[in-house]
């Protein structure tokens, strides 16, 4: 896993929006597995701070293009592609208890838990941003 937070791997970074940089995230990736089997699932996931785990204008105009930054930088396109949000909402704090943090529960979108701040989905969607996966959480 790469995390998308390391200043390496961004531009820009405001409050609102982060531009990063997907080429450099792709060439690490692609790095990292130099003289091993290629991967053959990708998930890019962003965070939306807005509380809504649904693609923006934005997040559409750029799906194919950050699958296309692996497909260049691994030299293949034999992976299966996935696009991710990650929403919380900075307006509305937790009040869950200690025993209901951390558990996951499905939604008509992607799944929550809470956590000891917010509250936090996670929605997976296809390579276009155009359908959601419906997201199954599995008791043990
Ligand atoms: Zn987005």
């Amino acid at each position: 896993m790469f995390q998308l937070d390391d200043p390496e791997y961004y531009k820009d970074a405001t409050i609102d929006s982060l531009t990063s940089l997907p080429e450099k995230v792709a060439q690490d990736v692609a790095d990292a597995y130099d003289g091993l089997s290629k991967p053959k699932m990708i998930a890019w996931i962003h965070t939306h701070p807005n509380g809504r785990p649904m693609p923006s204008p934005t997040d559409r105009e750029d799906a194919t293009m950050y699958q296309r930054c692996f497909a260049n930088a691994l030299g293949t396109n034999d992976f299966e592609y996935y696009n991710g949000i990650h929403a919380f909402d900075t307006s509305r704090r937790s009040n869950a208890t200690v025993d209901e943090y951390y558990v996951p529960q499905e939604k008509p979108i992607g799944a929550s838990w809470t956590g000891p701040r917010f509250t936090h989905t996670l929605a997976m969607w296809d390579p276009e941003f155009k359908t959601p996966y419906n997201v199954k959480v599995i008791s043990e």
